[in-house]
Parts: C-alpha cells; sequence; structure tokens
C-alpha cells in the first residue's frame, strides 16, 4: 500500500447545484471520504475518519449535533468504515499511528475517538483558536468539540512544528509530516480554519488530497465554484479562491488531484478495488 487508497464513510444526498454552479436540480449521493495510508516507518496512518455512528446515534450527543445529523442526514457505510476497511488488511484500531486531520469539522473528526493509541497531525493554530471560542462560534465554525478524545491536545503533533519545505508543483510553502519527504502538508486555506491538502510526491503519479478546497474536481478545473449556500462555508472565500488556483496549476501539471466529497470520481474510492 504505497499509494494512500480513500474509501467513503457515508453519503448525503444534495441538489447537485448545490455543489456545482450550473449544475442539475437532481440529487446526487455525495460522498464522504477518508484515507488509509501505509508509511514505510510507522504503519498504517489515517487520512481524518469520515462519519460513524458517533454522528447519528447516541442520547448523550449535544442538541446542536442532533439537529446537525437531522439536518444533513448522512447514510453510514459501515461495510467501508475505518475500523471495517483496517480488519479486511488485518489491523486492529490500536495498529493506527497516527490521523492526519485536515481540518476540524464534524465529518473528519467524527472517528478519533476510536483510535486509542493514534498521534494526530493537525493544525494547533486551528485548534487552539477553537478551544477558545464560545460555543455560538464554534458552531459557526461547524466544530463539535464533543467529538474529540478527552486526551487530544496531548496526543497531537502540530503540523506547523514539522520540518518546513518548499512544495513541487507552484504549491508554495508547507510541512514534511514525516521528515522523509513521503507526504507533505500543503496549507489550503479558505474552507475552514487551518484547513490543509496533503502531497504525495512520489505516489505512482503525484497525489494531491486537496481535502474540501471544492466538492467537485470539475468546479475546480472549470472554474465553476458554487455560489449560494454551498459558498457560505468558506470561511475565508479571498484564500478560498487563491486555494482553489493553486489545485488547478496542480492539475494543470499532471498531478491526480482526490476530493473528500466529489460525487463523480469513483477512481477515487478504492472499496471498488476491493
Ligand atoms: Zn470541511
Amino acid at each position: 500500500m504505497s499509494d494512500p487508497l480513500f474509501f467513503s464513510s457515508a453519503v448525503v444526498r444534495a441538489p447537485e447545484r448545490l455543489v456545482l454552479r450550473g449544475g442539475r436540480w437532481s440529487f446526487v449521493d455525495i460522498p464522504v471520504r477518508y484515507g488509509l495510508w501505509q508509511h514505510r516507518q510507522f504503519g498504517p496512518v489515517l487520512i481524518d475518519t469520515g462519519y460513524t455512528s458517533r454522528i447519528t446515534e447516541g442520547r448523550e450527543r449535544s442538541l446542536s449535533l442532533k439537529l446537525y445529523s437531522a439536518i444533513l442526514g448522512p447514510r453510514l457505510i459501515e461495510a467501508t468504515s475505518p475500523v471495517a476497511n483496517l480488519r479486511r488488511y488485518g489491523l486492529a484500531p490500536t495498529d493506527v499511528s497516527h490521523i492526519i486531520v485536515t481540518h476540524f469539522h464534524a465529518d473528519h473528526i467524527a472517528a478519533l475517538a476510536d483510535f486509542p493509541k493514534a498521534r494526530f497531525l493537525a493544525s494547533g493554530a486551528a485548534y487552539e483558536a477553537l478551544s477558545g471560542m464560545t460555543l455560538r462560534q464554534k458552531l459557526h465554525n461547524g466544530f463539535f468539540s464533543e467529538l474529540l478524545p478527552a486526551d487530544f491536545r496531548e496526543r497531537l503533533i502540530s503540523i506547523d512544528a514539522r520540518p518546513s519545505v518548499t512544495l513541487p508543483y507552484d504549491l508554495g510553502s508547507g510541512y514534511d509530516l514525516f521528515a522523509d519527504g513521503s507526504c507533505l502538508a500543503v496549507p489550503l486555506p479558505g474552507h475552514a480554519l487551518g484547513h490543509f491538502g496533503l502531497l504525495w510526491p512520489n505516489a505512482s503519479r503525484p497525489l494531491l488530497y486537496a481535502t474540501d478546497t471544492q466538492w467537485v474536481l470539475q468546479a475546480i478545473i472549470e472554474d465553476r465554484a458554487p455560489s449560494g449556500p454551498a459558498g457560505l462555508i468558506y470561511s475565508d472565500r479571498n484564500a478560498a479562491a487563491a486555494s482553489l488556483k493553486k489545485v488547478r496549476q496542480f492539475a494543470g501539471h499532471g498531478g491526480r488531484v482526490v476530493l473528500c466529497h466529489d460525487p463523480y470520481d469513483h477512481t477515487a474510492c478504492a472499496e471498488a478495488a476491493q
């Protein structure tokens, strides 16, 4: 497993027009992906976690999380949950050494508590900023602190404490997460506090996981980012436009781009190959 594999943890139904400017009004199933990658030295690494039943079930959930789940109505795909996929590879949750947390939205952190031995590679600055917010501000930022393990702070490795590097493909500067050049963090601000993507420069084809820079790759390539409700989620519109340009340039260099939610990128979901 030298290239990362991506799987759908759940799907959310939404009109295509919500995720692609000029798209149809008909509904599409939008996947909620996470990744699994085998690091040569550290072993299994997860890239975010997708949704789990911590979002959709449980009386102990806060009212705001219950509402969030009721509004979005994610349908979980148990067969390709992180734990189920690890089992398929003969691995247990305790084998996961690191989880790269690209940002703190609920669909990226929902299962962090399932991996008791993992260290978390995330933006420490974003975590500190979110932790200091009022409940209202947290909700405005799509952050449900109840989803984080109680010892998150102790297990956090801030990405900006990793060696900084000049990224190839005009991607600017970033961080070498494992100090071996295998997986580089690519700051892609605009979508959420601390949002970053990941570059595997030595994958079989250079691969950029551009996370939530956009919903649909077509919107990046054809400059069709949706306006309206989907645009409201941006934390910084100007920064989001600059990030989108970076990703488009990378695709122009022939790199492969994977997004968390693209419903049309069937090559990104490894479950088809299982
Ligand atoms: Zn997000």
